[in-house]
């Protein structure tokens, strides 16, 4: 399939995480980019590779962003490049500074999702590949004759420990899922995704309320987290609920997420934030809605959660492994959970491993799509969301998995629908 001509972004910024964000905002827009985070060696880099437009960051050592930026504006090599800054602080000075370098534009972080991208296209101008050009038909699930919940997936990927400048349209954000049901809304983990569903959050002032769900604390649900903006409006209420470590309660855990951040979430937090720890129980926690937590099979402590409203079932259980074909007799795990399961209207599930992958990463706290399918088939589920797809896999594999996954349940009866998550992907159930 042929994708229109991709302009080329250079992100310069020394912090991984908010480098990465940066570069998966990007990406996710389905351009060409890449991360560099030795601001030493930018400006070799952006002569050799001659990017349409750099994106830097101010504060940084080595070169500061507002030096390369000069730099670049004043090497007749680089002159026509085009420089977004961006920067935890935006006094008026570094703006005006920023200006007359030549920048083009001087963003605030943290970013608003929304704007960011559409002024990054703004600045790139000319047509933009649409995701849509990448694969011409992405299935949708079946929606039903009338809608209790409306859910939408903002990240889906498994955590990348390097730097990926492929495009995807599953996109690189790592794991949130909302969940609206009337006027309450459910957040599913804080991963990279949660960046995103906080910009779309800025455009709804009605909203002063929100329920995160977290499953664990490793990196890829919680990421996000402190980048959220209603955790800085006033008047705002966050319920965090999660699990308590063995040695570790939630409120430390949580408060360890915050903190990982520091450089770039300087903006104190104003919102009311309330903590929940959850175990293996029930809970009626908002009018009308069943919040059922239990343990998933994964390392380090994890939940899942089981939502259940107006004669609706919803399964949230993206870090879990099922044993499937191999279960030993002590491994109930699979039945365990297919109780939970049983006739759900969507399991959100991983199946982030082919069969053969799987096989090498066996006892990892994930599972093969082939053993997903099954199992949901078996215990009922409606529809399958496949989800956490492997950060090493191509789109052309996902798609390849996608497509596996659909014949499969065909041709073994099932009446599953399976689907393949990717950021940006609504569903009603
Ligand atoms: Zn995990």
């Amino acid at each position: 399939m042929a994708l229109t001509i991709m302009p080329k972004i250079i992100v310069v910024d020394d912090d991984e995480i908010v480098g990465n964000l940066t570069l998966d905002l990007v990406t996710g827009m389905g351009i060409d980019a890449e991360l560099i985070q030795e601001s030493l060696s930018a400006m070799a880099a952006i002569k050799a590779k001659q990017p349409e437009l750099v994106i830097l960051d101010i504060l940084m050592p080595g070169i500061d962003g507002l030096t390369l930026c000069h730099q670049i504006k004043s090497d007749p090599a680089t002159q026509n490049i085009k420089v977004v800054m961006v920067s935890g602080k935006a006094f008026a000075e570094e703006i005006d500074r920023a200006k007359q370098y030549g920048a083009s534009l001087l963003i605030k972080k943290p970013y608003d999702v929304m704007t960011f991208g559409q002024q990054i296209k703004a600045l790139l101008g000319g047509p933009q590949p649409k995701y849509d050009d990448v694969k011409p038909m992405l299935r949708e699930f079946t929606p039903p004759q009338e809608s209790v919940m409306s859910g939408a997936v903002w990240g889906c990927r498994s955590l990348s420990p390097h730097t990926t400048s492929m495009n995807s349209h599953y996109g690189f954000q790592t794991s949130c899922l909302s969940l609206e049901i009337g006027s309450s809304l459910l957040v599913f983990d804080g991963g990279t995704g949660i960046i995103s569903l906080g910009g779309q959050l800025a455009s709804r002032p009605d909203l002063k309320e929100l329920w995160l769900f977290l499953t664990h604390f490793h990196q890829d649900h919680v990421q996000g987290l402190a980048f959220l903006p209603c955790l800085r409006q006033e008047g705002f209420t966050v319920n965090i609920a999660g699990a308590n470590d063995p040695d570790k309660p939630l409120e430390q855990l949580v408060k360890e997420c915050f903190e990982r951040y520091p450089a770039t979430v300087k903006d104190p937090f104003v919102a009311d934030i309330q903590l929940y720890a959850m175990q293996e129980e029930s809970y009626e926690m908002l009018p009308g809605i069943s919040v059922t937590s239990f343990y998933a099979n994964h390392p380090s402590t994890t939940l899942g959660f089981l939502i259940e409203a107006q004669g609706r079932k919803f399964v949230y259980c993206p870090d879990s492994e099922l044993y499937g074909d191999t279960a030993t007799a002590l491994q109930d795990y699979d039945e365990k959970l297919g109780g939970i399961v049983g006739g759900a209207d969507l399991l959100v599930h991983n199946g982030r491993f082919t069969d053969s992958d799987y096989r090498s990463r066996m006892n990892n706290g994930h599972t093969s799509f082939v053993t997903a399918v099954d199992f949901a088939a078996r215990h009922k589920a409606k529809r399958l969301l496949l989800w956490h797809h492997d950060d090493q896999y191509s789109d052309e594999t996902l798609d390849k998995i996608g497509d596996q996954a659909v014949e499969m349940a065909f041709k073994k009866g099932y009446s599953v629908e399976c689907l393949m998550a990717r950021a940006g992907l609504k569903f009603s159930l």
